[in-house]
């Protein structure tokens, strides 16, 4: 049933269309009539009609303006105009305006109105579908974050989304009607322009949803835009091209964080500087040019010294500061070419990419000693740090990256060792050095058990009779394979890996079990000296142990002398000054050795209760060299005095250095020149020699 609303002010006429509608249409239509354009408004108001039949005289509306009037009034309603028979124009006009249909009267068939009318409303109903179709396609565009374009098959512009819009810098309006190539500027990376024309050659548009091609967009206002784009043709029925849709994705947020994450990946965030993975590429760049640019490349390590005791003194904050500055220094010290890179730590690697000769590694060394020793300003505090390096040269010292940086690594330790503020070049031999080290490691655990130490000892002569009165104990070791071992080479390995502790033991044990021995024999023995290195002496039990050790034995705590080296005493004062104490209450006597090579600082002397100083020998090869040097070893010599300490000179090598340390009051002296260490049986004989001899005479054994 269609609801018609007749608007009709000739009776005659809405009678015959009455007539009309109840006879072909009989029961499918149901018809209302108004006779003027104010009666049918307000009957729309209250009321739905599927159609309305609208006469163009009415007496308040006639022509265009009741059309409109009634278009406004029913804006969903398809309207079917009644015209005159020579209104063509009037009816053509109201078609225009948004009528469905004209009937002209006096031509009106009655089957003919009722398939007007059905017509009329179906169309009205595509209509506003294909309306709000648009309208949704419109939105939707207008909101998604993509510029889209469409195109027709000329290539003009038919469509400009909001995105397109603030990605180009143009208008809708603009851009609409214009060649796509005017409103979209696209260039590759190298500039060369790419024209979305369809037809250009290269342009046919990518088919499918990917962003599978990347450009650059040049704005409204000169700026350049990354994007990433995409086109798909628009086919007609015929499968013939009808136009293009195109969409840019604005790229330069997420280029931006690619970039960005690129760089923290190969970068240190404290620094800024290229971080391993980026000097490792780079070192292989070097290497793989080197042979056609006749260069060698170089890699420098770099540790900086005491940086730990800065960041535990000072905090990390201005730890951090310290390496940006340090960063920077360096990066100042090298060429455009060269990477300077942090390992982390206060660990930098340099890579000297086009050096000549080896020798420029060096100059290059020596630069950075130097600028990274120029005192740092940080947060008001003038910071003094040094740095010990260590130089490989490709190809020599390795073939790859990783070698290089190891070696340079090794290098870097022995400079350290050196002293610091210094460079070393890799040797191959700091190489068999580690191994070696690795082997001495193994060998010590199992050298007590297969009873390959043994004591050696040498006797300290009193000067002011030359007596013996006592000796030095000092360990031997013959490796199965290495053979004898002198202690400097495994002291420092026993240290490192823990095994100084039990080794330290056992030599206590054996030197207090020995000198037990020959006192009960009747040898004239005052004390037995041990060494103790610093980290025995660091362990808690150190002093109930020597007791424990007296106690078996049955030495008299007096007869055992300890002998420390400075640094032992200044690494922890407080400690140190305890142990010491705790010893020197149980009557145990105590030497410093190696005196002058370590602090040298005489203040602390007075704080640690000693009872000898043992002058270190390199001070005694002076005494025959040039005379201020021996200046140094008089005043030590009176200073000691001073202190009410005994003073003992070791290494004493020649007559001339007995006379003048006779001359300047040393208490006592042990070296070659009396006699070398010895095995415990040897040094007994020795002892008995010496007492029968004239003592006044003694050859070198050296
Ligand atoms: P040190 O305690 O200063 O021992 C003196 C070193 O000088 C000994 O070397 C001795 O053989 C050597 N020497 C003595 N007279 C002369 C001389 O006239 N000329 C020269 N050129 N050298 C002389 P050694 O036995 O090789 O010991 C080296 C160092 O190893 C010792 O220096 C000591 O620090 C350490 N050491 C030795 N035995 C032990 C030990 O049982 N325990 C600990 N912790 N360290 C030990
Ligand atoms: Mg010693
Ligand atoms: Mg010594």
């Amino acid at each position: 049933m269609i609801k018609v609303l007749l608007v009709e002010d000739n009776p005659h006429d809405a009678l015959l269309m009455r007539r009309m509608l109840n006879g072909a249409a009989a029961g499918k239509c149901d018809m209302t009539l108004e006779t003027c354009m104010a009666d049918a408004t307000r009957y729309l108001l209250d009321h739905t009609v599927d159609v309305v039949i609208l006469d163009l005289g009415l007496p308040d509306a006639s022509g265009l303006a009741a059309v409109r009037q009634m278009l406004a009034a029913a804006p969903l309603v398809p309207v079917v105009v009644l015209t005159g028979r020579n209104d063509d124009q009037l009816a053509t006009q109201a078609l225009r305006a948004g009528a469905q249909d004209f009937l002209v009267k006096g031509e009106i068939a009655a089957g003919m109105l009722l398939r007007a009318l059905r017509y009329a409303i179906e169309r009205k109903s595509l209509e506003e579908k294909l309306f709000l179709e648009q309208e949704r396609g419109q939105v939707t565009l207008n909101s998604i974050g993509d510029a889209v374009v469409c195109t027709d098959n000329a290539g003009l512009v038919t469509f400009f989304n909001l995105t397109a819009e603030g990605l180009t810098g143009l208008t809708m309006a603009e851009a609409i009607g214009r060649p796509i190539d005017e409103s979209l500027h696209l260039t590759d990376e190298s500039g060369v322009a790419i024209s979305l024309r369809p037809g250009a050659r290269d342009a046919a548009p990518p088919l499918g949803a990917k962003f599978n091609a990347s450009a650059m967009i040049r704005r409204a206002n000169g700026q350049s835009v990354a994007v990433d784009y995409n086109g798909a043709r628009i086919l007609g029925r015929d499968g013939a091209g009808i136009g293009a849709v195109y969409v840019l994705r604005d790229m330069t947020a997420p280029r931006a964080l690619a970039a960005k994450m690129a760089h923290l990946a190969q970068h240190d965030s404290l620094t800024g500087l290229p971080n391993r993975v980026l000097l490792t590429d780079r070192i292989r760049r070097a290497i793989a040019i080197a042979p056609r640019h006749a260069r060698q490349p170089g890699v420098l390590f770099l540790d900086l010294d005491g940086f730990k005791h800065v960041n535990d003194s000072l905090g990390h904050l201005v730890g951090d500061q310290l390496l940006q500055s340090v960063a920077s220094r360096l990066t100042a010290c090298v060429r455009g070419s060269d990477t300077v890179s942090r390992l982390g730590g206060d660990e930098f690697v340099v890579l000297l990419a086009e050096m000549a000769r080896p020798e420029d590694a060096a100059t290059a060394a020596v630069r950075m000693l130097e600028a990274v020793g120029e005192p740092h300003l940080i947060d008001e505090h003038e910071l003094h740090i040094t740095t010990s390096i260590g130089i490989s040269l490709y190809p020599d010292d390795g073939a790859d990256a990783g070698t290089l940086i190891k070696n340079a690594d090794t290098a870097m330790y022995q400079a350290k060792a050196q002293g610091r503020k210094n460079y070393r070049f890799f040797e191959p031999a700091m190489n068999f050095r580690a191994v070696e080290r690795q082997a001495i490691e193994e060998g010590l655990r199992r050298a007590a058990e297969r009873n390959e130490l043994s004591l050696h000892f040498q006797p300290k002569v009193d000067l002011a009779n030359r007596s013996v009165r006592s000796a030095e104990a000092l360990i031997r070791w013959r490796h199965p394979v290495l053979g004898d071992m002198p202690p400097v080479k495994f002291i420092s390995v026993a240290e490192d890996c823990g095994l100084i502790v039990p080794l330290g033991r056992w030599v206590l044990r054996e030197a207090c079990a020995q000198a037990k021995a020959w006192i009960d024999a009747g040898m004239a023995l005052d004390t037995i000296a041990v060494n103790v290195s610093a980290m025995e002496f660091q362990n808690e039990r150190f002093v109930d142990e020597v007791m424990e050790t007296l106690a078996v034995t049955g030495l008299a705590p007096e007869r055992l002398e300890l002998e420390l080296t400075e640094s032992v005493l200044m690494k922890h004062t407080k400690l140190a000054a305890q142990t010491l104490s705790a010893l020197r209450a149980a009557g145990v006597r105590l030497a410093i050795d190696d005196f002058g090579t370590g602090y040298s600082s005489l203040s602390y002397l007075t704080r640690f209760p000693v009872d000898t100083l043992k002058i270190d020998q390199s001070f005694i090869r002076q005494i025959s060299a040039t005379q201020p040097e021996t200046a140094i070893i008089s005043a030590v010599l009176g200073i000691a005095r001073s202190l009410r300490l005994r003073v003992v000179a070791e290494g004493v090598e020649t007559a001339s250095e007995l006379e003048f340390l006779e001359r300047f009051g040393c208490d006592e002296a042990q070296g070659f020149y009396f006699s070398e260490p010895l095995p415990a049986a040897a040094f007994a004989a020795w002892v008995a020699r010496h007492e029968r001899q004239d003592t006044k005479h003694y050859v070198s054994q050296k």
